[in-house]
């Protein structure tokens, strides 16, 4: 098939029942794509008629995942809440166009139906009992139902999973409103679509039974139908259903576990999408690459290896600005404050190296921020010798007169106070770590004592000294 560059106008429609999971977001980033690469518009849609189940924090969620994410849209939130007085509208012409009916049959009725159904081994489906209902019965509120064509059959081409073949005579009359006057999402989704001139509509291929129904009802409505893509859904590292047994699945979570945008953003595009082999792809290549019909029709698995490794690798070389963002936002989580320690830039250029997420980065900054209370006891134990004494202290000496406080210079101040000595760099280096962090990881330790800076060098190593000494007394 080959791609049209028509400008794709385009829409996320959550439903605001909970967070922002992994599958939503990923939608939402194809639909993003699809409108950013051939400049056309994303529209975001809050779909909360279901007004038990919709909840404000979730809307705000959504909205806070999206934005973290970078999916910014052109339009909306539009909420379908509001627009209630539409559907009616809406409702009202098929009723008056004879494409719509008021359906009066109970519960047990319906309930019966589908068990004969069930019985006779077919598929339930309402029997159109009330289509050309003459006397409809007293005090019972409607439903109303879309009368759906007996004849023929709806054929689409989804730009995914290619040609979609259904009969009609596979589908029933759909329930479009309750009898409260709220409409069903089969219902809202057409009219919304319609109005907001949606060209290309991009979901789950969980609404892939929808999809034929919903045309049947832009045709009714006399709309031109826009084309589908459905994407595969994803899927646990084990082949199951993704959930929290696999780990975080709202995209905030995966912020709190220590995982920077561009690289969920990189990682969610390459699940069920992909060019090539590549693996590494800047927003700006996923723009121009980017095409709806190279989205795969397999499910995905979910990998959270290779998530870390791309995490790894925005970690070193990403965007410097929002690395900066996150490291921030993951300080003042744990209560870390970077004006009580070195430059977060700096912190970045040496521990970006080392680590796959923001939390193990912070997690094994804090003592370049805070002073620690006690020497891990195994470590202290094993390299807090009195052998090390003699080394601390020369150290110590020189690092007091040192005249400049970089890399090199404390690198160079190290290398010297070991030949004075003449002992191995490790003699020196394992204890003073152990000193300067309280336990015995660090990056190189030039850099260590760059990032803890002077005056804490100088005090820690006088605090290891101490603990030396009081060991040989003890
Ligand atoms: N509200 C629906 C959902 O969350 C939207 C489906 C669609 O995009 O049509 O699944």
């Amino acid at each position: 098939m080959t791609a049209s560059k028509n400008p794709i106008r385009t829409r996320f429609a959550p439903s605001p029942t909970g967070f922002l999971h992994i599958g939503g977001a990923r939608t939402a980033l194809f639909c993003w794509l699809a409108a950013r690469a051939t400049q056309g518009q994303f529209v975001l849609r809050i779909e909360d008629t279901d007004r038990e189940r919709s909840t404000a924090e979730s809307v705000q969620a959504i909205i806070d995942g999206m934005a973290w994410l970078g999916l910014d849209a052109d339009e909306g939130p539009y909420y379908q809440s509001a627009r209630m007085e539409r559907y009616r509208e809406r409702v009202d012409q098929l009723l008056a166009e004879g494409k719509a009916y008021r359906c009066y049959c109970s519960r047990e009725r319906l309930d019966r139906l589908r068990e004969e159904a069930m019985a006779a081994g077919e598929k339930p489906r309402y029997d159109g009992h009330c289509r050309d209902l003459q006397t409809p019965p007293e005090g019972v509120e409607p439903v109303i139902r879309f009368r759906n064509p007996d004849e023929g059959s709806v054929v689409f081409e989804d730009r995914v999973r290619g040609r979609i073949e259904i009969s009609n005579n596979e589908l029933d009359d759909l329930v479009i409103m309750r009898a409260d006057g709220t409409p069903t999402y089969n219902f809202a989704v057409v009219v919304d679509d319609i109005d907001m001139e949606i060209n290309l509509v991009i979901r789950g291929d969980d609404h892939i039974n929808n999809t034929p129904r919903q045309i049947n009802i832009y045709r009714a409505l006399g709309a031109e139908v826009p084309e589908f893509a459905h994407v595969p859904m994803i899927l646990g590292g084990d082949g199951q259903r993704l959930s929290k047994r696999h780990g975080a699945v709202s995209v905030l979570a995966w912020r709190e576990q220590g995982y920077v945008p561009d690289a969920l953003v990189n990682y969610l595009a390459r699940l069920g999408w992909s060019y090539g082999d590549r693996e590494v792809f800047s927003r700006a290549e996923l723009i121009e690459l980017f095409q709806i019909e190279d989205v795969n029709r397999k499910a995905s698995r979910f990998d959270t290896e290779k998530l870390n490794w791309l995490n790894q690798h925005y970690l070193r070389e990403g965007d410097r600005d929002q690395l900066l963002t996150e490291l921030a936002w993951h300080m003042g989580r744990v209560g870390l404050d970077a004006v009580n320690g070195p430059a977060l830039d700096d912190l970045l250029s040496v521990q970006a190296d080392r680590l796959e997420t923001l939390v193990e980065l912070v997690d094994q900054s804090r003592p370049f921020y805070q002073d620690f209370e006690q020497f891990e006891a195994g470590a202290a134990k094993k390299h807090l010798r009195p052998v090390a004494a003699e080394p601390l202290a020369a150290l110590r000496e020189r690092l007091a007169g040192l005249d400049d406080w970089t890399p090199d210079a404390l690198q160079a101040a190290v290398q010297a106070t070991a030949d004075d000595l003449e002992i191995g760099f490790g003699k020196i280096g394992m204890p003073l770590r152990v000193a300067l962090m309280g336990h015995g990881q660090s990056p190189a330790i030039n850099q260590t004592l760059w990032l803890v800076g002077r005056d804490r060098s100088l005090a820690r190593i006088d605090q290891a000294l101490a603990w030396i000494e009081k060991r040989v007394e003890g």
